[in-house]
């Protein structure tokens, strides 16, 4: 039997850990999924792993848990 309030606490958890918000972590220079270049504008905000395409995936997909 699982909690459903236990579930949510985890797929909260998750989400932190997929979206760092640590800025001083350097960003990658090619994208970590697909290996686009990532933009300099978008590295500048720290700790960018993905490009804007793989990102907005990774967002949608996030939104579909709720
Ligand atoms: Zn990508």
């Amino acid at each position: 039997m699982s909690d459903p309030i236990d579930q949510a606490q985890l797929n909260q958890l998750n989400q932190v850990q997929r979206t760092p918000k640590d800025y001083s972590v350097v960003s990658l220079k090619v994208c970590d999924e697909c290996e686009n270049e990532i933009p300099l504008e978008r590295q500048r905000y720290g700790a960018i792993t993905l490009c804007i395409e793989c990102k907005n995936k990774q967002e949608q997909q996030a939104k579909r848990y709720f």
